[in-house]
């Protein structure tokens, strides 16, 4: 049973105006008319210099929208920023093929991140090991009294884990302290916990600690989704076998995996832009993590139901807030979470998991067919065109003329563009 009734399956969304796609998103997500000014307006210079250092001015990237998706028996248009073209149109394909069994369905972890804590100069690490884990509660509550918002929100300072490492400096303890950041990335909860909690570890082991810092492989904060991809819109059981022909060698080869995730992640750190997160931490969270059994691989999984038709999933770490770092900064990162209707950093990363799954599926099932350069080069070819000089009407001109020609070329689109003249 769909919970909103407003569909997210939008036809035609791609031949509309930019004005006309903004209406309908603004019925969809119930904008009003100061919301969508703000599509249109640039970051204010004094939040940009706020924001970081030295600045200069602000840097555009395009704002698009993928539909037809349905997370959890729900709706939604997906706000993505990225510089690629066919990435929202591959993502809106896919998820349009979702949508025939149901579309996505989704489980997802608490938000639990973890801070490290590196203790060195030890003799006894395996003692010292014990007595941190005999002051357990002592270190979570220090921990816990540097946040109180977080830890009134159901949050906080949860767990520690004591890890031994052998090094070419010796031996050293690792703590782990694994924080419960609710609705946030956590990156400076938890360094900011991690900091207060060093000189206690220091006086229980006796050792030095140098590093207290956040670890990126936030693999107790993970996110799985899964989706089931109709056989006869694929084009049928033979397609569905080329494609896990396909999906097989990013299983056994980091040389495949790398670009395969790479297709993961064209979703994934678009939306994580438009909401205003840190794409750097979900990139290094996920790729280490698609490399935790030593060899790195696919972060999506493919096989046939017994119906033959597709089933994908998807499972890895999303840092991911809704407040904190820019998420509230940003007027557009507001906005694109208000186009989301989301309210919560889990819902977010559920939503951003399914994008991830949708995205490389669209990949791979180009690949296992078409090959993707016929729907790229198309897109391409209008930059092409761009590039020559094209405005307005003249672009889509020139790009259809150079795929019909087969020559997307910067010299064939300035000729066309001078015969036009
Ligand atoms: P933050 O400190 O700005 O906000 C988090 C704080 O907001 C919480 O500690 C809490 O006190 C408060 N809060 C209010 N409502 C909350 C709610 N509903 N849920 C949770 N907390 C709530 O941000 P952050 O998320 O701790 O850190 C994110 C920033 O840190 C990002 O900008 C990131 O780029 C940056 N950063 C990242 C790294 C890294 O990834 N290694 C390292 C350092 C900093």
């Amino acid at each position: 049973m769909i919970s909103n009734k407003k569909s997210s399956k939008i036809s035609g969304f791609y031949k509309m105006s930019v004005s006309e796609r903004i209406e309908v998103v603004k019925d969809f997500s119930d904008l009003t008319e100061e919301d969508i000014s703000i599509f249109s307006s640039s970051l204010d210079i004094e939040t940009a210099d706020r924001m970081v250092e030295n600045v200069l001015g602000n840097f555009e990237l395009p704002l698009g929208i993928a539909v037809n998706f349905i997370i959890n028996n729900k709706n939604y248009i997906i706000p993505m920023v990225t510089e690629e073209s066919s990435v929202i149109a591959a993502a809106s394909n896919a998820a349009k093929i979702a949508r025939i069994k149901g579309g996505f369905t989704t489980e997802c972890s608490d938000p639990l991140m973890i801070g490290q804590l590196q203790l060195l100069h030890i003799d006894d690490v395996a003692g010292a090991a014990q007595k941190i884990m005999n002051h357990k509660n002592e270190i979570l509550k220090i921990a816990n009294d540097q946040d109180k918002i977080l830890v009134d929100l159901g949050g906080g300072a949860k767990d520690l884990e004591v890890r031994i490492l052998d090094s070419p400096l010796g031996k050293m303890i690792i703590t782990h302290l694994i924080v419960d950041v609710r609705d946030a990335m956590g990156a400076n909860a938890v360094n900011t916990m991690c900091e207060a909690v060093a000189p206690i570890l220091e006086g229980i082991s006796g050792g030095k600690i140098r590093l207290k810092i956040l670890s990126n492989l936030a693999d107790k904060r993970l996110v799985k989704a899964k989706a089931i991809f109709d056989k006869d819109k694929m084009g049928g059981e033979k397609i569905v076998d080329a494609f896990i022909e396909s999906y097989t060698l990013a299983l056994i080869d980091p040389y495949r995996a790398a670009t395969h995730n790479k297709g993961i992640m064209n979703g994934i750190d678009s939306v994580i832009i438009a909401t205003g997160n840190d794409f750097r931490a979900i990139e290094a969270g996920a790729h280490a993590y698609a490399a935790r059994n030593g060899r790195y691989t696919s972060l999506t999984t493919y096989y046939k139901d017994n119906n033959g038709n597709m089933v994908g999933e998807i499972e890895l770490p999303l840092a991911i807030g809704i407040v904190g770092g820019a998420a509230n900064i940003h007027p557009k990162a507001k906005l694109c979470r208000k186009i989301l209707g989301i309210d919560t950093a889990q819902t977010l990363a559920e939503v951003v998991a399914s994008l991830g799954l949708a995205q490389n599926f669209a990949a791979v099932f180009a690949l296992s067919t078409v090959g993707i350069q016929k729907g790229h080069m198309s897109l391409h070819a209008k930059n092409i065109a761009i590039m020559a000089g094209a405005k307005a009407d003249k672009i889509d001109k020139i790009s259809e003329q150079m795929i019909k020609e087969n020559n997307i070329k910067l010299d064939r689109a300035k000729e066309i563009l001078s015969e036009i003249k």
